[in-house]
């Protein structure tokens, strides 16, 4: 399975250009590979990795949206609960999905 269509192999976040990879399956922290996440913000190799296997196309771009708020709320050493940031990125995905930002994504 390849990365979705339109969805960014790099972003730039904060002054930074990470990379985006789409791995099939949970083992995305790659100092810890029996960790099973859907999505993983790797601050040191400048990395967000996603699960194809998540879901369906909404899942995965929701799950981009939480790890590049993520990597701003690290870059910018916020002090958000893991629950806020999760709230914050499904909101502001679907008034971006429901308002036509995203086009093609
Ligand atoms: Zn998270």
């Amino acid at each position: 399975m390849n990365k979705p269509k339109y969805f960014p192999t790099e972003l730039e976040i904060l002054g930074y250009t990470w990379k985006v990879l789409y791995i099939e399956g949970t083992s995305l922290n790659k100092d810890d590979p029996d960790e099973e996440v859907d999505g993983y913000m790797d601050i040191t190799r400048g990395e967000i990795s996603i699960n194809l296997l998540a879901g369906n196309r909404d899942r995965i771009r929701e799950i981009l949206f939480h790890e590049i708020l993520e990597a701003i709320h690290c870059l910018l050493d916020m002090e958000l609960e893991h629950r806020d940031l999760s709230n914050l990125s499904v909101g502001l995905h679907q008034v971006f999905r429901d308002n036509d930002f995203l086009k093609g994504l």
